[in-house]
């Protein structure tokens, strides 16, 4: 078939795929001035898996400082509805916050005076938010800032020049300076861009289904680990089941039937239940893979696209938003001539190194989930691990992703990490002067050569002055666009030092 010319439409970056990650991405490349095109391959956006209870998802303190830096965490009711994290899922006189295959930790055992720079008043640790609400939230802002949502579009193929990138759908032809695959764990754009995906095969295949069960009292509330495999029942008849079966059901491609869900869950329930009706199924693995680069070129892949694990503990939503905030910023300044040498490069730098963090979290997990004795043996182990507080803080600090960080040279602890939010004189915090998506540069001492160099960047950077009311000692601070801290000094600023940082993330 003869492809459409469409010439005139031609654009700064197109993404493929409307999931949350590439929703994102557009919103933070719309806020700094860029065209933005997303094919979606999906008509409708709306689907039961990413409703409740199916469609919920832990959101981790990276992707809650993120949506609140660009006020987008007051969009969402379902955290506001729920008002306790976890509310739903979690019940019992010692709160629970989160687990690690299923082994639960509790706030109370969680020594959060062992985070030196999270500063109360910041935003929440963990949450749970809705993925269709989520979605809903993004794509409506994402239009508000000018982007172009197509859906029923899938991308099917792309070419590269030189100086840009040719996209199709089936026979429509799209121009882009910048492609970026969010196309999700079957990504096209990784398929078709010749990029590695390495890692480990799958142990289980995973179902996500909704059934009538004729004799429910067969089976328990919650989470159950059985000497088969796992259920969890977050409400009666909402069903998640891990068969350690090395993922064989999944790439079988069978229809999910009836028959085949009641024969799996009598045998990991060890019970007779009988199911009904089915209503919806959907299978997944704890298949982890991640591509060996992020960039090929004009082209980019972020979230599921670049890496896949299995969705115990809910980190992989985050890695993805994560990948967003990261990317955008920086292929913006790329768009509009502002980025400093190796500026696009250090996204792959920066990113890759936390999804081989993630993707070993989950292996981690599975290895415990296994159902044989000596597993079992091992899970008790880990279990007197978290109720103590040091264990409980370990975890927490994983799961709730405050440990994420850069590896970025400096002199202090703080930089490479996010910076806190700092209440200001006026009441104030820091993180939301970031709405606009630009950086900050935070001086505490009213400094003469740092409102120079803070001029010289001004397209790029705002100049914060004034006091604070908690300090930590610091009296100025470099912010980049995404949050994370490119500098801070702890007394009187080194014109040197903060010009070198600088030159490192901005360009004149
Ligand atoms: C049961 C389950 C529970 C989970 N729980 C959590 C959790 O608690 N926390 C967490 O962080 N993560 C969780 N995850 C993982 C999380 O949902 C995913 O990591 C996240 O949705 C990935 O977002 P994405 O935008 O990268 O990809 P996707 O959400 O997969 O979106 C990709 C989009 O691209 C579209 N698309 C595909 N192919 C094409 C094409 N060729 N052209 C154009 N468009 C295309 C798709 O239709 C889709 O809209 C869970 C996953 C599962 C399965």
């Amino acid at each position: 078939m003869k492809a459409t010319q469409n010439h005139h439409f031609s654009y700064d970056v197109i993404i493929s795929g409307a999931g949350p990650v590439g929703l994102f991405l557009a919103c933070e490349l719309a806020l700094a001035n860029c065209s933005v095109l997303i094919l979606e391959k999906a008509e409708n956006p709306h689907s039961p898996l990413k409703q409740l209870p199916f469609g919920i998802r832990g959101l981790t303190t990276p992707t809650i400082e993120a949506l609140y830096r660009r006020g987008l965490l007051e969009e969402l009711e379902v955290p506001k509805r729920l008002k306790k994290p976890h509310a739903n899922v979690m019940q019992g006189p010692r709160h629970q916050a989160g687990h690690f295959a299923g082994i639960p930790f509790h706030e109370v055992d969680v020594d959060t005076s062992r985070w030196e720079y999270r500063l109360p008043g910041s935003t929440a640790t963990h949450l749970i938010a809705e993925l269709e609400e989520l979605e809903t939230v993004l794509a409506r802002r994402a239009k508000s800032l000018g982007v172009t949502i197509k859906r029923g579009l899938a991308v099917t193929d792309f070419y590269q020049r030189e100086d840009r990138v040719t996209v199709q759908s089936g026979d429509q032809s799209f121009q882009g300076k910048w492609l970026v695959g969010c196309d999700g764990g079957r990504s096209v754009v990784r398929k078709q861009g010749g990029f590695e995906f390495a890692g480990t095969e799958p142990e289980f295949t995973g179902y996500s289904i909704k059934v009538d069960i004729a004799d429910p009292d067969k089976l328990r509330p919650g989470r159950n680990l059985t000497e088969a495999g796992m259920y969890f029942q977050s409400q009666p008849g909402y069903l998640l089941m891990q068969d350690f079966d090395g993922g064989a059901f999944h790439h079988s491609q069978e229809p999910v039937t009836l028959e085949h869900v009641q024969e799996v869950l009598r045998r990991i329930s060890n019970t007779d239940v009988s199911i009904s009706a089915l209503q919806m199924a959907t299978t997944w693995t704890d298949r982890a893979r991640q591509t060996t680069t992020y960039r090929n070129g004009r082209v980019f892949l972020a979230g599921d696209a670049a890496h896949i694990h299995a969705p115990l503990g809910g980190q992989g939503l985050n890695l993805g938003l994560g990948d967003a905030m990261n990317l955008g910023w920086k292929l913006a300044a790329t768009i509009r001539g502002k980025a400093p040498e190796g500026l696009l490069d250090s996204y792959e730098a920066e990113r890759h190194p936390i999804g081989v963090q993630v993707l070993d979290w989950s292996r981690a997990q599975v290895a415990l989930m296994r159902p044989d004795p000596s597993t079992r043996a091992l899970r008790a182990v880990i279990r007197d691990l978290l109720d103590t507080r040091d264990g409980a803080t370990y975890v927490a600090g994983r799961v709730w992703g405050i440990q994420t960080h850069y590896e970025i040279a400096g002199n202090h602890p703080l930089v490479g990490h996010s910076v806190p939010n700092i209440e200001l004189e006026d009441g104030s915090r820091i993180g939301e002067q970031m709405r606009d998506g630009r950086g900050i540069l935070l001086d505490f001492g009213s400094n003469l050569s740092l409102n120079l160099l803070a001029s010289e960047y001004s397209d790029q950077v705002t100049y914060v002055t004034g006091r604070a009311n908690d300090l930590f000692g610091i009296s100025a601070v470099l912010i980049r666009p995404d949050g994370i801290i490119a500098w801070v000094s702890a007394s009187e600023p080194d014109e040197q030092s903060i010009r070198q940082a600088a030159a490192l993330w901005l360009a004149r």
